[in-house]
């Protein structure tokens, strides 16, 4: 059955969406439309009740609608929506972001990750005279036009675009590379290393799977783009706060020169960021010649938003109880994935979890990934759904648990999951 309400959706917006993702096009079938979510659950206009494991792709990392999260944006709201002018809670915010990140030096906020990115590469080309990037396959960047850009094939292959409406001889400024691959990046920077501005790279990339990187691999990134005076940026939009209060930046102990924040920054409002040495952000007008600006940047309801987050996961034992619902998570599925005898692995870095629906070991590329995982997905996906458990709407993309998910919680998705695959194997013989 059709609701009215997404008609009206239909009728109004492309799609029914405000990004294309949510119509469920990679899984078919028509979306909930959202009334309300609290904690770890999402309820919809029909009343029915999900754990939710989308977590608004990454903000909602204390659940949903935590009370001293509203509690903070309502004190904000009383006191004024948007200034256009430095604010106290802006100030407040950029100090506990540089407290988490010791390496930087200054904040410039920005309202979606899309710009920080997009702002991060002006401020590279700004800074080094140079127009190339680089970036890897499977790695999402937002949907600025030089970033929207995908492989075409073999290496240091000149990107073409990923959507109607990006100039070529735009993506043919950035180069794409497969992840998980220290040759590809030797070659490219041996014949255009002085040309490159920046090599841009989610440490944990998570928007092809979780395509977990070996450590080395990053290592030698650091190396080569220091070595060329190329700039390195980690794009920490999902990581960032998530995976430890400095993200990848701190887990993996590699300093890069400027890193993206969004997603947990916001504490599900827009906000986004990017950071670096005081010297290189000093290049920003008005200290410096490279521009970018924002009217609702730095909004004082993000920023109340962000502070109240940030320092709900300050308190003792808020990433250890993260990692244990993961840990749970994970042991649960993994099992299921064992009992219905189906190929597949579990992928987890904390709280970001992934489903590989596929053989072998965890795929570190998007080459590795078979192409069957999304038709196998999509039965998943509606199987889960129908018994009240709300997975991203895609075999692509991570599945985000918060600190409001317990052990019942985890249980009511293992006994879903359970069931589904189930339901599943049977409708596709295992092989
Ligand atoms: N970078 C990364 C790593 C992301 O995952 C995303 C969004 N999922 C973005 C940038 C873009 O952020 P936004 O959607 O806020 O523009």
């Amino acid at each position: 059955m059709t609701s009215s309400l997404w008609e009206r959706a239909r009728r109004a917006m492309p799609g029914g969406v405000s990004s294309p993702v949510r119509a469920f096009r990679a899984v078919g079938g028509e979306p909930p439309v959202v009334i309300a979510a609290h904690g770890a659950e999402i309820r919809d206009a029909e009343g029915k009740s999900y754990v939710d494991l989308v977590g608004s792709w990454g903000p909602a990392i204390l659940g949903h609608a935590h009370p001293a999260v509203v509690e903070a944006v309502t004190r904000a709201a009383r006191d004024g929506l948007s200034f256009g002018a430095t604010c106290e809670l802006e100030v407040e915010l950029a100090e506990r972001v540089l407290t988490r990140y010791p390496f930087a030096g200054r904040v410039r906020f920005v309202s979606t990750g899309t710009e920080a990115v997009m702002s991060a590469v002006r401020l590279a080309r700004g800074a080094t005279g140079r127009e190339r990037i680089v970036k890897f396959e499977g790695c999402y960047h937002g949907h600025s036009d030089g970033l929207l850009v995908k492989a075409g094939s073999g290496l240091a292959t000149l990107g073409t675009p990923d959507s109607a409406g990006v100039p070529p001889a735009i993506a043919a400024l950035t180069h794409v590379l497969p992840l998980d691959d220290e040759r590809a990046l030797e070659h490219l920077f041996e014949r255009h290393g002085k040309e490159i501005a920046a090599v841009v790279i989610e440490p944990l990339p998570a928007n092809a799977g979780l395509l977990v990187q070996r450590r080395e691999f990053l290592v030698k990134l650091r190396q080569i783009t220091r070595r060329h005076g190329a700039l390195l940026v980690f794009d920490e939009v999902i990581s960032g706060f998530r995976v430890a209060p400095g993200g990848m930046t701190e887990r993996l102990a590699i300093t890069p020169d400027l890193v993206t924040l969004g997603k947990v920054l916001g504490g599900g409002l827009p906000a986004a960021a990017y950071i670096g040495p005081a010297e290189l952000m000093e290049r920003l007008a008005p200290e410096g010649p490279v521009y970018q600006a924002g009217t609702l940047s730095g909004n004082p309801l993000s920023m109340a938003a962000g502070i109240a987050t940030l320092d709900e996961l300050a308190r003792p034992g808020v990433y250890e109880r993260l990692e244990q619902a993961g840990a749970a998570l994970e042991l649960g599925l993994a099992r299921a994935i064992g009992d219905a005898g189906i190929a597949g692995s579990l992928v987890r870095v904390g709280s970001i979890l992934w489903i590989a629906l596929q053989p072998g070991r965890a795929p570190r590329a998007w080459h590795e990934i078979d192409r069957g995982v999304a038709r196998r997905y999509a039965a998943l996906h509606h199987g889960l759904l129908a018994r009240g458990v709300w997975l991203a709407p895609s075999a692509f993309e991570v599945a985000f648990l918060s600190a409001a998910h317990d052990a019942t919680h985890v249980e009511r998705v293992v006994r879903a999951f359970g069931e589904a695959l189930a339901a599943t194997a049977e409708a596709e013989p295992a092989r």
